[in-house]
């Protein structure tokens, strides 16, 4: 079984082609700068060999065309026609309250998508064009829609209301839905697999630390809490959002900066975070080297970076009670060991030991603290588009099934 898993932005279209029975990605690529008169695409094909063409590309049809065409063509491709293809699997940001799991895309799930979409308005709206356009181009295949916010769905209603007039709930939706679910499901699982135990048993705390961040409790392979909320703003301090603030500062900074709400918005989402604080960048790697080399306000956001990140473990582990293991993922997660160094540091009073030969690693499934720590600590690169490629197999799979 084949499936092509896509992921379309406002100005880009990512995509990867897996094989399922061995997992590989036969092919992959991205169709960028969509609309622009730079745009192009760069495809990798099976030999791994990456190739650049560059064409106006007006919009996303044109892009998935492009594509389309990539992964049959005679020389670069990875497949002789579409037929090959069993599915597409889509990424989907937002499935509100309608979507509790992935889905067979039909009429009115492309309603239901389009209804939520003001809950995501800079994300929905451009996975369903993705959507609309492969029914467009292979109507034959199956479809599915794999949301970032499903696996979130199994939160509590003491865990996602805001304490706001229940009114809010009722008439807006105003609720936390949290984000990233797609990775934090995907490494709750890797986790189980390589800690040799089943996921139904497990206490887990899923800390995906990119350049937008989100720490989730997972029990028995549930996700009970999450950081982000509404929208992908609160929680964590981020490389350009704020995450958490007291809600009262938005209307003081209203009405003493003079600003309307979608500059504030702006601010917030883009100007913010470890950029905000730093003044420098939102990359973590530049802030550790600023603060390595005296920069205060670096070593502020680092210091402050921290914190959030340890405060949110703190809450988790009480409220899962204990927890199996730690999981890092995301850029950050993945890559930066002097960060996870210093979020696991003095934690001897909860037997969480950090085994510093191993915690050297970059991008690699390993478990980082040592032998007898009783919370174990692993590093697991995420994998996103696999998630969506084996929800989408298992889909296909059980309609064909039923
Ligand atoms: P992501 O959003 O998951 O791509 O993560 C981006 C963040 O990961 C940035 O803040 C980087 O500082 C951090 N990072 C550290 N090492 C790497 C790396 N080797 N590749 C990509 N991102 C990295």
């Amino acid at each position: 079984m084949q499936i092509l898993v896509v992921n379309n932005g406002s100005s880009s279209i990512k995509y990867q082609l897996y094989r399922m029975s061995d997992r590989q990605v036969l092919a992959k690529g991205t169709v960028e700068r969509v609309g622009n008169s730079s745009s192009f695409l760069k495809h990798q094909d099976p030999t791994g060999e990456t190739i650049t063409i560059t064409q106006v590309i007006p919009d996303h049809k044109h892009g998935m065309k492009l594509v389309l065409d990539y992964l049959t063509d005679p020389q670069y491709g990875a497949i002789q026609s579409m037929n090959e293809i069993t599915a597409i699997g889509h990424r989907v940001v937002h499935g509100g309250e309608l979507f509790k799991e992935s889905t067979l895309i039909d009429d009115n799930v492309i309603e239901g998508i389009q209804a939520v979409s003001q809950l995501a308005p800079l994300h929905n709206p451009h996975n369903l064009t993705g959507i609309k356009v492969c029914t467009e181009l292979i109507p034959e295949k199956p479809q599915v829609a794999v949301f970032d916010t499903v696996f979130h769905q199994t939160m509590d209603a003491s865990a996602f209301m805001y304490a706001l007039p229940y009114r809010y709930y009722q008439d807006y939706k105003i609720r936390k839905y949290g984000f990233h679910g797609t990775s934090h499901k995907y490494v709750s699982q890797r986790a189980a697999e390589l800690m040799g135990k089943s996921l139904s048993e497990l206490k887990l705390i899923t800390c995906h630390l990119g350049n937008g961040a989100s720490i989730t409790a997972v029990k028995n392979g549930k996700s009970v809490d999450t950081s982000m909320g509404f929208t992908p703003l609160e929680g964590l301090m981020m490389g350009t959002r704020c995450g958490d603030l007291d809600p009262a500062i938005i209307p003081y900074l209203l009405k003493t900066e003079k600003i309307d709400p979608a500059s504030l918005d702006r601010i917030m989402n883009y100007e913010s975070g470890l950029y905000g604080i730093s003044g420098l960048s939102n990359d973590l790697r530049d802030i550790e080297k600023a603060a390595a080399e005296g920069n205060q306000r670096a070593q502020l956001a680092l210091d402050m970076y921290i914190h959030r990140i340890r405060k949110y473990i703190g809450s988790y582990l009480f409220i899962l009670g204990g927890a199996d293991a730690i999981v890092f993922t995301a850029g950050v997660g993945e890559n930066q060991s002097n960060i996870r160094q210093k979020i696991c540091a003095d934690l001897q009073w909860l037997n969480i030991h950090i085994d510093q030969e191993s915690n050297q690693i970059r991008s690699e499934e390993k478990c980082i603290s040592t032998k007898d720590s009783s919370i174990e600590v692993w590093v697991i690169p995420t994998n996103e588009e696999l998630m969506i490629a084996e929800e989408t197999a298992n889909l296909i799979a059980e309609t064909a099934l039923a």
